[in-house]
């Protein structure tokens, strides 16, 4: 079987010329505001209200409808006029190179009203990837977070006046004193600690209860991934890291935006020293508990004893890829 990375490539590059196309297109429209400014009229837009995205329901599949420019006009105008403003949309990709997907958010109007506009509903980003699957997805995470981040950098740091987004949304400046603010994010290492035939989960207290995950932590000014990797075991964990391999990234928009940045990395001693302020709990798995695991739904309920199962971080979550790895490469060697 060929590997997702494998199949991807392979993938991309029959379709080179047209995802050539659609960066070049992508790139005019961040760089230039007149060429944007047009693609709004023919765009087409997810819809957000107070940063939560609209979401539809066709019997059993849930997705999030891409709004045409001219039906997102004409049901607005018969509202309120004054309450938008198109160009507060952010370019978030677009469906060949000529029609630019656009994220917009609507919390001036009431939620009710333009739910039944939109034959939609306005629900919680976390919930709304659970059950949207794939591409639309991933622009409901991109639009949701530069939504969040230019409501939340009107200001310039410096002179504390106000700076300006420029159409697509890809920065915003400082007319008062010429800074460019660029959409931030920051970079987490996520590690999955392993030692011949077991793997380290831990418990933070801000997890719900029961759900073990793979160390995370963020990465301090001046450090590489290799170094963050290093400096959080220590810290949660007290063990001295023996070999690092990287695995794989992933956005994540939760709280505010991070790039998630996995790695697979190996410990030759297992004797735990954990760190309380950081995590709660931290403990060896074989394969086959953390099989069992992976196998648990969400947000389980006690069991006869009164204890909780442990559970797995869900699907969408590069935590939960990077276990699933560990797994693979693990059946792979005992040849299960
Ligand atoms: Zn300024």
């Amino acid at each position: 079987m060929l590997s997702a990375a494998v199949r991807r490539s392979a993938r991309s590059a029959r379709h080179c010329s047209s995802y050539v196309k659609q960066t070049r297109f992508l790139f005019e429209l961040k760089e230039k505001d007149d060429t944007c400014r047009q693609a709004l009229k023919s765009g087409s837009y997810y819809l957000f209200h107070n940063l939560s995205p609209l979401v539809r329901k066709s019997g059993s599949i849930f997705y999030a409808p891409a709004i045409s420019g001219p039906d997102l006009l004409q049901v607005l105008s018969s509202c309120e006029k004054d309450k938008f403003n198109l160009e507060d949309s952010v370019l978030v990709g677009c469906l060949d190179s000529s029609v630019a997907q656009f994220a917009l958010d609507l919390g001036t109007f009431e939620k009710s009203t333009l739910e039944q506009e939109f034959s939609g509903r306005f629900t919680d980003l976390r919930k709304a990837v659970v059950k949207i699957d794939g591409e639309d997805g991933s622009l409901l995470i991109r639009g949701q977070s530069l939504l969040r981040w230019h409501d939340s950098h009107q200001y310039c740091s410096k002179s504390g006046k106000p700076t300006q987004k420029n159409v697509s949304g890809s920065k915003r400046v400082c007319h008062s004193n010429g800074l460019i603010y660029y959409p931030h994010m920051s970079p987490v290492v996520i590690t999955l600690l392993s030692s011949r035939n077991r793997c380290l989960l831990a418990h933070q207290e801000s997890f719900p209860a029961g759900m073990y995950s793979a160390l995370a932590g963020y990465c301090e000014i001046g450090e590489t991934l290799e170094e963050t990797v290093r400096r959080e075991v220590a810290e949660e964990v007290g063990l001295v890291v023996d070999t690092i391999r990287y695995s794989g990234s992933q956005h994540w928009p939760f709280p505010s935006s991070s790039l998630m940045l996995s790695c697979q990395a190996t410990v030759k001693d297992e004797e735990l020293n954990i760190n309380r302020t950081e995590i709660e709990d931290a403990r060896w798995f074989t394969l086959e508990e953390v099989i069992k695991a992976l196998q648990v739904n969400m947000m389980p309920s006690q069991l006869s004893d009164g204890t909780l199962p442990v559970w797995l971080p869900p699907k969408f979550a590069i935590a939960h890829q990077l276990i699933q790895e560990w797994v693979q490469e693990q059946k792979a060697v005992h040849g299960s």
